[in-house]
């Protein structure tokens, strides 16, 4: 009966600073399962009535594994493909975090961050019928940017995935709470 809502995204992006900012949310925690640990994936909860598990599915997988996504190599590709799979195995929606301080580092083209991953988990969601959600993360950095950087953010913010048509991407910061309120909004309002 839970919807269940996959965290994805590169390491270091802010999956699990997500997480612990939805347990840490007390109208939508109902109780996380019995030896719910650092190392837990799972987490369940509630909002307006409805049950939610969500899922960091990289948490289950060494994060070795995953250091070298940033090349492009044929290997790299494989480890995507194995994400976006496990993705839409454990999930009903899929939300894909993207760093925009990385945005912001990369310049004014957005394909030199948004890459292989991002595209292969967000094709992979929509061939299985999996809503996506887009969180473009640690907004709080984008704070005090020049115009010129905070126009990068916007046009990802208005552009984003534009090859995947209807797929939402919400501003948010884990790590200071900005924009989560729209998460489960979205999530229900997706699914
Ligand atoms: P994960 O590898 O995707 O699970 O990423 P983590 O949750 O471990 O976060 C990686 C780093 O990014 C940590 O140093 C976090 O404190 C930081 N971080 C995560 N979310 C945010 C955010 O919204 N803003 C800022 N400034 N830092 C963040
Ligand atoms: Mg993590």
């Amino acid at each position: 009966r839970s919807i269940r809502v996959a965290i994805t995204g590169r390491p270091n992006v802010g999956k699990s600073t997500l997480m612990n900012r939805i347990l840490g949310f007390d109208r939508v925690l109902t109780g996380p399962k019995p030896g719910l640990t650092r190392d837990s994936v799972e987490a369940d909860c509630a909002w307006e009535g409805r049950q939610f598990t969500v899922v960091d599915t990289a948490g289950r997988v060494r994060s070795s594994k995953f250091e070298h996504y940033d090349d492009l190599g044929g290997q790299v590709a494989g480890q995507a493909n194995e994400e976006a799979e496990r993705a839409v195995h454990f999930a009903h929606i899929v939300v894909l975090l993207v760093d925009v301080s990385k945005l912001l580092a990369g310049g004014t083209a957005l394909s030199s961050y948004l890459t292989h991953f991002e595209a292969t988990i967000a094709a992979n969601a929509l061939r299985h019928g999996r809503p996506l959600i887009v969180l473009a993360n640690k907004m709080d950095l984008v704070d005090g940017k020049s115009p010129e950087e905070r126009e990068i953010v916007n046009k990802f913010l208005n552009e984003g995935l534009q090859n995947y048509q209807g797929v939402k991407c919400i501003p948010v910061s884990a790590k200071t709470g900005l924009g989560m309120g729209f998460l489960f909004p979205a999530v229900a309002e997706t699914y």
